[in-house]
């Protein structure tokens, strides 16, 4: 089974500071709407993605960091 490299991203809210939103997974992402827990304030994907940049881009910074790690173990399984 091929290891599972998603992980969850907390997207938090500009307004409260919440992390927990509620949205359709069943949409496609640019059709979800993001609604917050805390405050009910109401976000499109673009805009969750736009003020999550920065939480994103490391999260897939880490992501690439364990594929790459995994990578080299198994070339060097080969390679012995
Ligand atoms: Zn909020």
């Amino acid at each position: 089974m091929e290891k599972d490299y998603s992980r969850s991203i907390s997207l938090i809210c500009p307004t409260c500071a919440s992390a927990e939103f509620e949205f359709d997974l069943e949409l496609p992402d640019d059709q979800r709407t993001y609604s917050c827990a805390g405050c009910k304030s109401k976000f499109n994907h673009q805009e969750i993605m736009d003020m999550n940049s920065e939480t994103i881009s490391r999260a897939i910074d880490e992501a690439k960091e364990d594929i790459l790690v995994d990578i080299t173990k198994k070339f060097r399984k080969i390679f012995k």
